[in-house]
């Protein structure tokens, strides 16, 4: 594709567009973390009073939410957010962070998940360098931010986000994207059965869960995007982060050990830094391996 070349090898072109299109889906970002668990609520209360046979009249009746229904509004006055009070980070900015109606605060969460996905999707295209396996890469950057964010709320790695995600990794290392279709396939298979079998191993010697199935489903998804050899990588990234995270949480805030902590967002970071410095992890790796 000449026009594709083109933008490629024009690099103010190249980052120029990838920050605007990343700061509008950060906002959509934005809309997906807050509106999926939701919509997944939604539906499970639904099939729960279908599955208990609830008649028609009893049921609970609530406003269908939809990622584009209803429209965004302030959730103090109902205001109704208009498209230029819309625009990713410099509407917060130009508000001062509060609402144009009421003067109640907006959450800086929602800028600054915009401004993270920007800046992501620039390292993404400055350490991965131009080409048509970065801008798909892009979609695995945003997919973890967005999974990150919900875990983070809810405890849940939505099967909507994960499952999709694993798909197009595989589809698109058939055509060798990021990695060949070989190390792809056994990347999600020993993404899902690696955790698989801790957890099952957890169960039996402790009778607790210690991670949720969407776990599993994610480290499939990171297989398949970057081949089985950095799998090793990943897990060892992310249970030090989380041991590192979890202890501090414990000792400096009195966390109960109890208290689930979320290993979603440990494994998202990981698979970025895997993406990011994938071959300095292998090189490093095999280095110390003593082969290659
Ligand atoms: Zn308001």
């Amino acid at each position: 594709m000449p026009s594709l070349d083109v933008f490629l090898s024009t690099p103010w072109l190249l980052y120029l567009t990838v920050l605007f299109v990343s700061l509008c889906i950060g906002s959509f970002l934005n809309v997906v973390i807050l509106r999926l668990p939701k919509m997944m609520h939604q539906e499970w209360r639904c099939q729960c009073q279908e599955f208990l046979e609830v008649p028609e009249g009893e049921r609970k009746s609530e406003e269908t939410v939809t990622l584009s229904r209803p429209a965004s509004t302030c959730p103090s006055c109902g205001h109704r957010i208009r498209p230029w009070e819309n625009i990713p980070v410099v509407s917060y900015l130009f508000l001062r962070g509060k609402c144009s109606n009421c003067k109640t605060r907006i959450s800086p969460r929602y800028p600054l998940i915009e401004a993270i996905t920007a800046v992501f999707s620039l390292i993404t295209v400055w350490l991965l360098g131009p080409s048509a396996g970065t801008l798909w890469a892009l979609a695995l950057v945003w997919a973890l931010i967005a999974l990150t964010m919900i875990d983070f709320d809810t405890q849940l790695l939505p099967d909507n986000i994960t499952l999709p995600l694993m798909w197009l990794g595989l589809v698109l290392n058939y055509f060798g994207y990021l990695t060949d279709f070989t190390s792809a396939f056994w990347g999600a298979v020993a993404g899902y059965l690696s955790l698989w079998s801790v957890y099952w191993l957890f169960k039996l010697v402790t009778g607790k869960e210690g991670m949720g199935h969407g776990d599993f489903k994610l480290l499939a998804a990171i297989g398949a995007w970057l081949g089985w050899q950095l799998l090793p990588a990943v897990v060892l990234l992310s249970s030090l982060v989380g041991a590192i995270v979890g202890i501090s949480l414990m000792v400096f805030r009195k966390h109960g050990r109890e208290v689930p902590i979320p290993f979603g967002p440990y494994l998202a970071a990981a698979g970025l830094l895997s993406l990011w410095f994938g071959d300095e992890i292998l090189f490093g790796w095999y280095a110390w391996l003593g082969v290659g």
